[in-house]
């Protein structure tokens, strides 16, 4: 099959409430997405009921039968799985041919993804909560996408604030009730393909997670034959890295046909936040585990130091328009005021992404002009000025984007071109025209 595998998964029809609420809050507790047997043997202890199993694929049947998925056929899962497979290395794929790992969706309510080591092997397990949680909150996000630059009709979106808003109280009720809640507002196929897609993707990333702390287990077996005592802040962190690591070596060679690379890692950044914000609204999880924000900071420096920063911006820009909004949801979930204070990053790539847009389709000399800089002999200036209509309100928009950036930060975004495009290239000209729409 040649498709991308998100676009095998189909969507997730959110518009019922599993009547399970009551006895979810009862039982709720937040268990930490750990690979069991790495903090302690917990699932290795006397008369616990995995030691019925000998097989990881029994396990993870008889799972099923209790809590049957609720988002995923067989196949669907496959796919989902199967992708996060291929960005791990082949030993991974060896291992799940010989029976050694087994996966699936578990119909429970909770936001959970874990290992358990299961005889010889291991079971991911993947909860339907988790999966709810983070398409619900993508598609409010995505919901904010008018179309508006890609041409064509333009469609109902929801404001940044109202945006904001639906994903705050998403997290607010997911608090109260323990689980997610699917909220009405419209939404057009588009948006709805756009959240699948995020969302296909931080599952991704979250199963390449467990997979990453199987293929560590190797060094977790030696410390426990030495007798040594496992931090679990570091196999988490290991486990992170390792899994940012087969990220960024897929983003920065990237397969044809696979992936999108600025939505795959949009969706990596994506499930992290979904986490940050679960922890905002007070649901912790152990203290042994990096905070969220944490492991955001880590993956977009290892990512930026690995790829440089050109091409950071390049693969982190659909991500990092996302960061505002998350920012001001934050500010909801602690009950303050959203502020929409853009940042450098924030500028730097909202006006990379519209430098793609001026260019895109249609001749240069629609968008730019050179000009002679006044006063001073032979020399010459690019300078914007697109004649078509959409191109125009292209540039308006900008200016009334730069014009609510405060001035310290538009002196410095200035600075930065470079660090987004190569000087002497007409893209960084663009760029550089753009951040000078408004003085000083
Ligand atoms: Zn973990």
């Amino acid at each position: 099959m040649n498709l991308p595998f998100w676009l095998q998964i189909g969507p997730k029809d959110f518009s019922i409430d599993a009547p399970e609420g009551q006895r979810m809050l009862a039982s709720f507790t937040i268990k930490a997405p750990e690979i069991a047997s790495a903090a302690g043997g917990l699932n290795q202890a006397q008369n616990s009921p995995v030691t019925r199993f000998r097989k990881p694929v029994e396990y993870i049947a008889a799972r099923q039968h209790q809590h049957p998925p609720k988002y995923q056929t067989a196949d669907g899962w496959a796919a989902l799985f199967g992708g996060a497979l291929d960005f791990s290395p082949p030993i991974m794929q060896t291992r799940v041919a010989r029976g050694l790992i087994a996966s699936g969706e578990i119909g429970e309510l909770t936001p959970v993804a874990c290992v358990t080591e299961i005889g010889r092997g291991y079971a991911i397990e993947m909860y339907s909560g988790l999966m709810r949680l983070v398409y619900s909150a993508a598609r409010a996000l995505t919901g904010t996408d008018s179309g508006q630059f890609r041409g064509g009709e333009l469609t109902p979106a929801l404001s940044a604030p109202e945006a904001a808003a639906k994903v705050a109280e998403l997290f607010t009720n997911y608090k109260e009730q323990k689980i997610a809640t699917a909220q009405a507002f419209p939404v057009t196929q588009d948006q709805q393909g756009w959240a699948n897609i995020i969302a296909v993707h931080a599952e991704t990333f979250f199963l390449m997670h467990e997979l990453a702390h199987i293929y560590n287990e190797h060094s977790f077996r030696l410390w426990r034959i030495l007798g040594k005592k496992l931090d679990v802040l570091e196999l988490e962190i290991q486990a992170d890295s390792t899994a940012s690591r087969w990220l960024i070596d897929y983003l920065l060679n990237p397969k044809p046909g696979s992936a999108q690379r600025q939505m795959f890692y949009a969706g990596a950044e994506f499930g992290l936040r979904v986490r940050m914000a679960m922890e905002t609204v007070g649901m912790r999880f152990e203290k042994t585990h990096p905070t969220a924000g944490d492991r955001i900071a880590a993956l977009r420096a290892k990512l930026r130091a690995t790829a440089g920063s050109r091409t950071f911006y390049a693969i982190a820009n659909t991500s990092l328009a996302f960061d505002q909004l998350w920012r001001a949801i934050e500010q909801m979930l602690l009950r303050r005021p959203p502020v929409f204070e853009l940042t450098l990053d924030d500028v730097l790539s909202s006006m990379r992404t519209l430098v793609a847009e001026l260019l895109r389709g249609g001749d240069i000399n629609d968008v730019i002009a050179i000009r002679q800089v006044a006063g001073q002999q032979g020399q010459t200036q690019v300078v914007l000025a697109p004649k078509e209509p959409r191109k125009i309100a292209m540039m308006n928009s900008a200016r009334d984007y730069m014009s609510r950036v405060r001035q310290d930060i538009r002196k410095s975004a200035r600075e930065h071109a470079s660090d987004v495009y190569e000087p002497g290239t007409i893209e960084f000209s663009m760029l550089l025209a753009l951040l000078n729409s408004v003085q000083p």
